[in-house]
This record gives C-alpha cells, structure tokens and sequence, in this order.
C-alpha cells in the first residue's frame, strides 16, 4: 500500500499546481512547492506561507532536486503558447532534463511521480475525440514543438522508468483547463476573451473561430489529478483529464460577452501556425478507472474566472 505524508509539487506556484498546493494542504498532507517563477508567482501561493505544513522553494527542474518525499506531482513547464515559444530550447530542458531530475528523485526516495503531460501529445488529432490509445500527430520541428515533443519525450521516460526501474508512476493528459490563477498576459483562449471583454476591447478570434476546445473548470482538474495519484498501484495512465463538452472558439467569445455584459465585438486575426482544428477527450477511463467526471459547467466556471480577472483588474488599477 502506498502511504504518504510529504508531497512536492513542481511549478507549484502557477496556475494549476497552486491549487493542488491548496487542495493537499486542506487535506492535511506537508506540501514543498518548487518553482523557478518563470511563470508562477509567488503572490499565487502567498495565502498559504503562513501554514506550518508548506514551504516554498525556489529552484529550477532542470537541475538535480535532493529532498525527501513521498509523491511528486510533476506541473513545472510553462503552458500557453506565448511563454512555452518564448525559450523553446529551455522548455524542451523543462521537460525532458526536468522529467530525467524529478523520476532520478523519485527513484533515490522511492516516490510516486505524477507527470503533467497534455493534450498536445495527440498534436492536431486525426482521431476525434481523442482517446489515450492514440498516437497523434504532432509536427516535430514547428513552433509548438518544444511543448510537445518535450512532454512526448517525457511520457517516453516516464514509461522506461516505470518498465526499467519499477518506479511508481501516473501519467495525466491534461486537457484545456481555465480557472482563477490563470495568468492575465499568456494569450490563452480564455484569460485573453475575459480580460478583452471586461476592458471594453476587440475580442480576437484566431482563424473563422470553427476552431473548437474542451474546457476543463481548474478544481475539477485538481480532483482527478488527486484521484490519479491516489489510485491503486497498477494504474499508470496515460489518463485524458479534462471536460468533454466541446465548443468552437466563436461560442466561447459569445459566452464571455454574454457573462461580463460587454460592448466588446468580435474581430478576427490569422490563426496561428499548426493551431489544432478541434479537441475533445475521451474520458472513459478516468470514468473507470477515478469515478472521475467534471462536474463544473461552462458558464459556471467562467463566472469565476470573470470574478477572479476583475478583481485583478481593480488591484491593478
Ligand atoms: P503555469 O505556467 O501557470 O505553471 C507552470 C509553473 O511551472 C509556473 O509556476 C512556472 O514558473 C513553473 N516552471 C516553469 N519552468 C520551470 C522550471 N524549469 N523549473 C521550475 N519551475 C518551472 O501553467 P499551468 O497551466 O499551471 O500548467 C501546469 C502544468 O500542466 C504544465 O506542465 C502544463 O504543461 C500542464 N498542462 C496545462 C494545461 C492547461 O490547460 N493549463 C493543459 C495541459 C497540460
Ligand atoms: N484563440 C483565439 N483568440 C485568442 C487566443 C486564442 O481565437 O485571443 C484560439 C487559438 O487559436 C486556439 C484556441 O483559441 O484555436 C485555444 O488557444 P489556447 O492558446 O488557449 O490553447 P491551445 O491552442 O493550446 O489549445
């Protein structure tokens, strides 16, 4: 049986692994939040310094790690495509030198190790929705590269860990996820028609807007990441975690303007190179293997999300 107490969590104060920092620390387990804050930031964890069970570290994935823990989940790596394309080079050492440091630590302390890999493995998918027995088809020397054959590669070493050493491991897809947190500047989908909308400004469809995505709300992301980590021993994954209502880009605009009562109207940009044309998870085996489902609705988390960017809006104002 798997028992643990002491748990790191790489990229710890971004988006995502700042609320499973939150959520382990409610649940009562000790919490190291390593982070080089390239994207993160402090602020995103600063509610939790006080807490006698966290303790945040500055460090970079990419070098060797030597603590004692229980299980790590792997987030560190910059997610949206503005900040992954910013230093390709070092996102493909993110991923790959940070998978070979984090799986050598888990090794040294026997650990269980949770990789955040993503729904960019199936790069622009010729099988809809995707399920994990897919391959993809991912273009391997494009501006999206680094991200995806960095977290392909990860995968890589995850599973020669796994077959190699025996190590204990868990393997997430992780789909579109949105929620407070989210940085205000990465040009995502979500963060940039929100802050758009509540400024008044055009909001800018890439492409027609046919284009669609499944958007997972954060703490339904969380659960299933929690639930993958705590699952019996056998079950490694690959897991597709996310939501799979499907939406084109256009709905996701008219949601957004409807939710914030904006005056704000649709304009259109040229669509980024080798932008997938539709995403949507299979998640039957989240379903078996975690009781695992999103249960947050669009609308829903996007009226959170909106709350969260409009109180940053008047801090920043
Ligand atoms: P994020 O950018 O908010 O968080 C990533 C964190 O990793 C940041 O705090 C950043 O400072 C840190 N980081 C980056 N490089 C590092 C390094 N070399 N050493 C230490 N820390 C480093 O992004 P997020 O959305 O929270 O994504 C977290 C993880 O989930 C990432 O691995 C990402 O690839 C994966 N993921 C996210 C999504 C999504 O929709 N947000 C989808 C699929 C996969
Ligand atoms: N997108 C858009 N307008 C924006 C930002 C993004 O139309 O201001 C589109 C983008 O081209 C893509 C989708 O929204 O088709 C999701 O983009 P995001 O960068 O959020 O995520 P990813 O492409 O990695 O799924």
């Amino acid at each position: 049986m798997h028992l643990a107490n002491r748990v790191l969590v790489t990229g710890g104060a971004g988006f995502i692994g700042s609320h499973i920092c939150d959520r382990l620390i409610d649940k009562g387990y000790e919490v190291l939040c390593v982070d080089n804050f390239f994207t993160g930031a402090r602020a995103n964890v600063a509610h939790l310094l006080d807490a006698k069970t966290f303790e945040l570290m500055r460090h970079d994935v990419t070098f060797p790690l030597f603590v004692e823990v229980d299980q790590i989940y792997n987030m560190a790596c910059p997610a949206s495509p503005i900040h992954y394309q910013f230093d390709p080079v070092q996102t493909t050492k993110t991923s790959v030198h940070g998978a070979i440091n984090m799986l050598g630590l888990a090794k040294r302390v026997k650990a269980r190790i949770l990789q955040a890999s993503t729904s960019e493995v199936y790069g622009d998918p010729s099988v809809h929705p995707q399920e994990e027995s897919y391959w993809g088809n991912v273009n391997p020397i494009g501006p999206r590269s680094c991200y995806d054959e960095g977290k392909r590669c990860a995968e890589t070493l995850f599973f020669d860990y796994h077959r190699q050493h025996n190590l204990d491991i868990k393997v997430a897809r992780i789909f579109n996820t949105y929620g407070p947190r989210m940085h205000p500047n990465d040009g995502r989908v979500v963060s940039n028609f929100i802050m758009q909308a509540l400024r008044g400004e055009d909001i800018t469809l890439y492409g027609d807007g046919e284009q669609t995505r499944s958007f997972c709300y954060v703490d339904d992301l969380v659960e299933g990441l929690i639930r993958l980590m705590e699952s019996p021993d056998g079950i490694t994954g690959p897991i597709n975690l996310g939501n799979p209502g499907e939406f084109t880009i256009k709905e996701l605009a008219e949601h957004v303007i409807d939710l914030t009562g904006s005056k704000s109207t649709m304009i259109h940009k040229p669509l980024p190179q080798d932008d997938p044309k539709q995403r949507q998870p299979d998640i039957g085996r989240a379903k078996e293997h975690l009781d695992w489902q999103p249960e947050i609705a669009l609308r829903d988390g996007l009226t959170k999300t909106i709350a969260y960017f409009d109180g940053l809006l008047k801090e920043m104002s």
